[in-house]
C-alpha cells in the first residue's frame, strides 16, 4: 500500500526535527523518515567521549531551548540523543524510524518515495540527511600499506580500539584536534597533519568565545553569495573542544603537550608519507583570522558597553615538535594507524531527481533546489554561517517551511 502525505522529510536529526516543528506550526501534513532512530548519527557514528563544542545554552531549536542547570556546560553525545528525542516528543513529531529511503522519484503530482518499510507519495520532499554524511577520505588512502590500519571519524570509537603504536591523525579541524588530543592522552605518540584551520581561544574576555560570536551576530551572518558553494562546503570547523574546565585545543597547545605537528598530508606510497610545506603559512593565516575575529569582538564590546574583562592576547607559540615536512617513513616512525579526520562529503544514491552537480552535491540556493517541491536543510553555509549548527538550523527550517507552504499553495490536507 502506498501512503500519502504532503511533505516527506528525510532524516530525523536536528534538521529534520526542526523542519517537522516548523511544518507542524503551519499545520502542514508531513512525515519524517529515518533509516535508524531519532538522532541516529549521534548514536552510531560519533566517538565515545564526544561532547558538543557548543555550550548547552546554544541548544536552541524552534519551540525548544535548554532548560537544564548547566547552560555553560557541553553535552555528551548521548545527551544530544536524549535531547533530540525529548524535542521530537514535545510536539509529537510524526517520525517513522527504521524507514531508510531507497529512492525518490519525480511524478507529475510530486514525488514517489520508496523506503525499507513501504512506499509514499508526497507533494514535497525535504532532504535533511546531514552535512556530515560520509567521511571524505583522500583517494591516496588506497595506496597505504596494508599493515598500517586506517580509521575514519565514523569508525573511530576510542583509543583502545587502535593497534598499539603511533598514530597519524590527518586533519586539524575540531574533530582532528580532539582526536589527536584524546589519542595522545592515551599514551600513544601522535603526529597531526594540519592544513588550513581556524584557531580561536575557548574563552575570551571572561566569556565563552561562542557567546561573543553569537552576540556579535557572526554565527548567524548570512551566507556571502560570492563565495562559491564548493568552498563553503569545505570550510574548516573551529578548533574548539567542549570540556570542563574549559581549555584551548589548537596546534600550539597540542605541540606543547608533545603531539608532533606536520604540514598537510600530500600523499602516501606504502609507508612513505609526503607532507606539504604549508605549516607556517597556515598557522600565520589562522593567526590573522583569529586577530580579526577578536578585534571584532573588542569593537562589539566597545560600542555596546558589554561587560567584559580587559583584552589580552596570548602570544603565538612556536611549534616545537614540527616534523620534517619533506617525508616520513611511517613504519620506521612507529606509526601503526592513520585516523582520517579529513571532513565529510554527502552522497544521495537514492535520489533519482536530476539536481546533483558533477561532484554529487545537491545544486540549491538557500535550500531550494531547481526541482519544484524539493528542498534541503542542514548543509554548510546554506543560508547562514550556522546552518549546520543545532543553534542555526532552526531559522533555516522556519524560512524553508514558508517556501514549502507557498509551494503547497496553502492546500495542505491537514490545513484543509
Ligand atoms: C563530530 C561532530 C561534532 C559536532 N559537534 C557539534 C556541536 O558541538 N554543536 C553543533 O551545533 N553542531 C555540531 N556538529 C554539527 C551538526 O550539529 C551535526 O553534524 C548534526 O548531526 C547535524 O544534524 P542534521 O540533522 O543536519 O544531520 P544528521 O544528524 O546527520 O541527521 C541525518 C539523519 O538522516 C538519516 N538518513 C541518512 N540517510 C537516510 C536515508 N537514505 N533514509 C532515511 N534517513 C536517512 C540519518 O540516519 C540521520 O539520522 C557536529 C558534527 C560532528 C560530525
Amino acid at each position: 500500500m502506498t501512503r500519502k502525505t504532503d511533505v516527506l522529510i528525510i532524516g530525523a536529526g536536528q534538521a529534520g526535527l526542526a523542519m517537522s516543528h516548523s511544518l507542524s506550526v503551519r499545520g502542514i501534513d508531513h512525515v519524517i523518515l529515518d533509516r535508524g532512530a531519532v538522532g541516529q548519527r549521534w548514536r552510531a557514528e560519533r566517538w565515545a567521549s564526544l561532547h558538543l563544542l557548543t555550550p548547552n545554552w546554544m541548544t536552541r531549536l524552534p519551540g525548544w531551548h535548554y532548560r537544564g542547570n548547566d547552560p555553560g556546560g557541553f553535552m555528551h553525545k548521548d545527551e544530544v540523543v536524549g535531547m533530540l528525542n525529548r524535542y521530537a516528543r514535545s510536539f509529537s513529531a510524526p517520525v517513522e524510524e527504521f524507514s531508510g529511503v531507497e529512492s525518490v522519484c519525480r511524478t507529475p503530482e510530486g514525488f514517489n518515495v520508496r523506503t525499507k518499510s513501504g512506499d509514499w507519495t508526497a507533494r514535497s520532499v525535504v532532504i535533511a540527511t546531514g552535512a556530515c554524511d560520509r567521511p571524505a577520505v583522500p583517494g591516496f588512502a588506497r595506496d597505504v600499506a596494508s599493515d598500517i590500519a586506517q580509521v575514519t571519524t565514523a569508525t573511530y570509537v576510542h583509543p583502545g580500539q587502535l593497534d598499539p603504536g603511533g598514530v597519524l591523525v590527518v586533519g586539524a579541524s575540531a574533530t582532528g584536534v580532539q582526536l589527536a588530543d584524546e589519542i595522545h592522552q592515551s599514551g600513544r605518540p601522535v603526529t597531526l597533519a594540519a592544513g588550513a584551520h581556524v584557531r580561536l581561544p575557548r574563552r575570551y574576555r571572561g566569556r565563552d568565545i561562542l557567546e561573543w560570536l553569537d552576540r556579535c551576530g557572526v554565527l548567524s551572518e548570512a551566507r556571502d553569495p560570492s563565495v562559491p558553494s564548493d568552498r563553503a562546503l569545505t570550510q574548516p570547523s573551529l578548533q574548539l573542544v567542549g570540556s570542563s574546565p574549559p581549555r584551548d585545543i589548537d596546534l600550539m597547545t597540542l605541540a606543547k603537550l608533545g603531539v608532533t605537528v606536520t604540514g598537510r598530508l600530500r600523499g602516501i606510497d606504502g609507508a612513505n608519507a609526503r607532507f606539504d610545506d604549508n605549516l607556517q603559512t597556515d598557522v600565520l593565516a589562522a593567526e590573522t583570522r583569529r586577530e580579526r575575529t577578536l578585534a571584532r569582538i573588542d569593537n562589539f564590546i566597545r560600542t555596546t558597553g558589554a561587560a567584559a574583562l580587559p583584552a589580552e592576547r596570548a602570544a603565538l607559540l612556536s611549534l616545537p615538535n614540527s616534523a620534517d615536512t619533506r617525508g616520513l617513513d611511517l613504519r620506521a616512525s612507529g606509526i601503526r594507524t592513520i585516523v582520517w579526520a579529513t571532513g565529510f562529503r554527502r552522497t544521495y544514491p537514492w535520489l533519482q531527481v536530476p539536481v546533483l552537480d558533477a561532484s554529487g552535491e545537491i545544486t540549491q540556493s538557500g535550500g531550494i533546489t531547481e526541482c519544484p517541491g524539493l528542498y534541503t536543510l542542514g548543509l554548510p553555509f546554506m543560508r547562514r554561517r550556522n546552518s549546520t549548527f543545532i543553534d542555526g538550523v532552526g531559522q533555516d527550517a522556519i524560512e524553508i517551511s514558508a517556501e514549502i507552504a507557498r509551494h503547497l499553495d496553502g492546500n495542505s490536507r491537514a490545513a484543509a
